[in-house]
């Protein structure tokens, strides 16, 4: 027998009416493409969304259409956001920090019909727009003032676009497993791999990231959502906010230390997320110029592993910081550092304890840790494996692959290697391929990570893996130093010392600038590739393994001389 309760499809667009309904005049603020800080509120928004949904409708854009967005987070990226959702049009978030070629590959696989970006990328996509078989035009999210002269096919100013139409428009109707939003992961390895996000995903995800525990957000909250548009399904704040009657603050384009303070502070703002990188620059401009934030009542960090030291950092500035653990595939909340009983009123170094650990999961999302032949592993805190999750807001495929990436019981394998205790606590160790193997055992390169990051001149650190003859991967400890300040190897070594096991001590330190990825987090597959012949001091040039293409005077490879 089935229930008697209406059938109601959780379709986005409903998050906006709602908002416009309960909370129409709550602000959305943004720090504009342009300059000027930009105000409006819900009501306007889903205003324009409508009138975005109804010029998308009159240039035949229909149901299950990919229309591609390059931009940063503004008031117009949201607008579209649900202008496009609101047909069954598929939004497809474009990361402009990926390489061209990249940005092309991504647009021409998603075979989007129609491209709106900021005017900042106008000549990046005229020097791209040849490769760009599928799009038939390009919306420039300015006005006529700021529009740029352009050579770009049907090129028009978004204000333009959308004054063409009246408004008087209503959302389509479909099914809840309609696909929505279209968000390519990285592609460190391999090309790009496209989440498809479904309505029902997304009311789900909001649902669930709204909760108390997890971002905790109200209507009295103002929230700054660093974590970019492009990246991730901005973390379901675009969804979650309007939801609950958040104001937004949208940072734009300006992501350094200063801008993000100045937009904190002036705004009042209660509670933001982002990557651990935008947060160094913002915990170095505030400790240098002694600064303060009163209103900001909680700050997420997540994307990659945060050091103790920022969290504790943070907590000395009065800001109560914790991680969230998430992926694209995962919609992408997967759990929050949030102290449950027994952990509540832990304080000094027990709670930065805890508070280092990424979390327990929320409702709607399931983990398990198994080892290499999906056998499960116990949750003791201590055993280490495949960390695999599964959900309604999780991937069960990738868009126009065929792959199967679901387990036997519809578990998807994240990839990372991870411990979960019988709290319910997880934490990552690894990336499972960062992991380093060394005579057979795994060391966590996290681990080392963050106890060389609590050494006061160092800014950034990284350790990756470098081939050893005996042990197969040693650790090698990349460091970069804060401006103006110098670390030596035996230094840090000392600072290390003790506080890891003896045999995770790193081989070697070397100082160097620390490359990131298009998401902010270290890029690791780029300092493997720069340390791929580094010799380490415990291993003699003639038993140093050979490199590609290299021999030894015999001709052959020689791997132990
Ligand atoms: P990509 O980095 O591949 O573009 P994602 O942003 O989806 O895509 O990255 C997800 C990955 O980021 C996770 O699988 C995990 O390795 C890492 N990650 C995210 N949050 C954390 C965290 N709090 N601690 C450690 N690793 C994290």
């Amino acid at each position: 027998m089935l229930g008697l309760m209406q059938d109601w499809p959780l379709l986005c667009q409903r998050i906006i009416d709602h908002a416009a309904a309960c909370h129409p005049n709550r602000e959305v603020v943004t720090r504009s493409i342009e300059g000027p800080i930009h105000r409006t509120n819900y009501g306007e928004i889903r205003k324009r969304a409508l009138k975005v949904a109804q010029r998308l409708d009159r240039d035949g854009i229909v149901l299950g259409d990919r229309v591609a967005t390059l931009a940063w987070n503004t008031w117009r990226h949201m607008e579209l956001w649900y202008g496009i959702m609101g047909i069954g049009a598929i939004c497809h978030t474009v990361n402009p920090r990926l390489f061209p070629e990249q940005i092309a590959w991504i647009i021409n696989h998603a075979k989007g019909r129609i491209l709106c970006a900021d005017a900042t990328f106008v000549p990046l996509l005229e020097k791209l727009s040849g490769h760009l078989e599928f799009i038939e035009r390009f919306v420039i999210l300015t006005d006529r003032e700021n529009m740029p002269n352009t050579s770009l096919r049907g090129a028009i100013a978004y204000e333009d676009w959308i004054d063409g139409v009246d408004g008087d428009f209503a959302w389509k109707s479909f099914d809840e497993n309609t696909a929505a939003g279209l968000c390519y992961t990285s592609g460190t390895t391999g090309n790009p791999k496209g989440v498809l996000y479904s309505h029902r995903s997304n009311v789900l995800q909001s649902l669930m990231t709204a909760q108390a525990d997890v971002m905790g957000l109200s209507c009295n909250d103002t929230v700054l959502p660093i974590v970019p548009l492009f990246h991730a399904n901005s973390w379901a704040y675009v969804f979650q906010a309007p939801m609950v009657g958040s104001k937004i603050v949208f940072p734009g384009a300006k992501l350094d230390g200063p801008s993000v303070y100045e937009l904190l502070r002036d705004e009042n703002v209660t509670s933001t997320a982002g990557v651990p990188t935008v947060w160094l620059m913002l915990q170095q401009h505030m400790e240098s110029e002694n600064l303060r934030l009163p209103s900001l009542r909680n700050l997420t960090i997540g994307g990659a592993a945060p050091p103790p030291t920022m969290i504790e950092g943070f907590q000395r500035m009065g800001i109560a910081a914790r991680q969230g653990w998430g992926m694209t595939e995962m919609g992408p909340v997967g759990s929050i550092g949030y102290l449950k009983p027994p952990f509540e009123g832990l304080t000094g170094a027990e709670k930065l304890a805890q508070l280092s650990s990424q979390g327990f999961a929320p409702f709607l999302v399931e983990m398990k840790i198994t080892d290499d032949f999906g056998a499960k592993l116990p949750r003791d805190g201590k055993a280490f494996g495949r960390l695999k999750v599964r959900g309604p807001s999780v991937a069960k495929g990738y868009f126009g692959l065929n792959d199967q990436v679901l387990d036997e019981e519809g578990y998807f394998d994240t990839g990372d290697v991870a411990t979960i205790d019988e709290h319910a606590y997880m934490r990552i160790t690894d990336r499972s391929k960062d992991v380093i193997k060394s005579g057979g055992e795994w060391i966590s390169s996290i681990e080392i990570e963050n106890v060389a990051a609590a050494h006061p001149s160092v800014q950034e650190v990284a350790v990756i893996a470098v081939p050893h003859p005996k042990w197969g991967e040693r650790p090698l400890l990349v460091v970069q130093t804060k401006p103006g300040a110098e670390a030596s190897k035996s230094t840090i070594l000392a600072y290390l010392e003790g506080k890891i096991a003896k045999w995770w001590m790193p081989d070697d330190v070397v100082m160097d600038t620390i490359p990131h990825t298009a998401t902010g987090k270290v890029r690791k597959s780029e300092l493997r590739e720069r340390y791929r012949n580094h010799q380490l001091p415990s291993v003699s040039a003639s038993s140093r393994p050979l490199s590609d293409g290299e021999t030894s005077k015999s001709g052959r490879a020689n791997l132990h001389s």
